[in-house]
């Protein structure tokens, strides 16, 4: 093990500094590449961020939906789409406590369309829900219907219909697989397919959709089990930069910022972040999350933010 670890730092031509860990027992053991200044999220990380969350006055906590609230999409095919899977108790009940604090400006940044967050979460006051990856942003207000605003305008869908029938194509020759057709994008999911032959038709798909989509202002997403088409600019980034914005205006400068993620998409809140002035900036990425499994098994997302509430 040793030797091929050493071998792969050599191979490694990146230019920033990171570090290869190995964690898990057995079979569930994996190598992890590590920025140099990662830190686990341990018992002195948790007192730290518990410590800066009481100091803080002005809050903002982005968390991602599923694989970070909850199960990752725990239904195949059409269940997929037609079904909300449920917080638990512990989570919502720390959400309700996070979103009544005035301190704190909390959001759920999703893939999933805007019925689905409501029945989900609108029956958290004061939580702000952004579906479609932040297209459609809302804040939820007791008894009253949610009323999404748009991240932007978008004037031009003339592409959707070819992509459509480019992802349809795809469908039919690959069993288990399906479309989402939604507002803003489209996205053809393999994640139930044989796994193989699912990774290698996916990668033909991306290959056709750049040529033909070559030269439009459109995103080509290859994420977790999908690829997805949508108009450039829209996606977690861009709403949290506008989230951003629209706590510094109304409240001030922010010192503390949390944000929880675990696939690539949360990979753009984390960078957003990153990029902003603050005096106290918390990060629970996706590799950070894929250790609380193997290592630390009392941190999930219950754990991180009850320990919050608890301090
Ligand atoms: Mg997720």
């Amino acid at each position: 093990m040793r030797g091929w670890l050493t071998d792969m730092i050599r191979a490694d031509n990146r230019t920033t500094k990171t570090n290869i860990i190995m964690v898990g027992i057995g079979k569930s053991t994996m190598l992890l590449r590590m920025r140099s200044d990662f830190h686990p999220f341990d018992e002195s990380a948790r007192s730290v961020m518990a410590k800066a969350y009481s100091k803080s006055k002005n809050r903002l906590i982005l968390l991602d939906n599923e694989g970070t609230l909850g199960p990752s999409d725990p239904f195949k095919g059409n269940e997929f789409l037609a079904q909300v899977a449920p917080l638990s108790e512990p989570v919502e009940n720390i959400l309700r406590v996070l979103a009544a604090d005035p301190h704190n400006t909390i959001c759920v940044i999703s893939g999933r369309e805007r019925d689905h967050m409501q029945d989900k979460f609108g029956g958290i006051k004061n939580l702000g829900i952004a579906a479609e990856n932040g297209y459609y942003h809302a804040w939820v207000n007791e008894n009253q219907p949610l009323e999404f605003s748009k991240l932007m305008e978008i004037k031009d869908w003339g592409w959707k219909e070819t992509v459509l029938d480019i992802l349809k194509s795809y469908k039919d020759r690959t069993d288990g697989s399906f479309i989402v057709n939604k507002d803003c994008s489209a996205r053809w999911f393999y994640r139930d397919v044989d796994t193989d032959f699912g990774i290698k038709e996916s990668n033909e798909l991306v290959a056709h959709l750049q040529i033909i989509l070559e030269n439009l202002p459109l995103d080509i997403v290859h994420g977790k089990g999908y690829v997805e088409v949508k108009p450039r600019g829209i996606g977690k980034g861009t709403y949290t930069n506008q989230m951003l914005d629209y706590v510094r205006k109304k409240k001030g400068d922010i010192d503390f910022i949390l944000c929880m993620g675990d696939s690539t998409t949360d990979e753009e809140t984390f960078a957003s972040v990153k990029e902003a002035p603050r005096s106290a900036t918390l990060e629970v990425s996706s590799l950070l999350r894929r250790i609380e499994k193997h290592i630390l098994c009392d941190c999930g997302t219950e754990g991180v933010v009850g320990r919050l509430l608890r301090e």
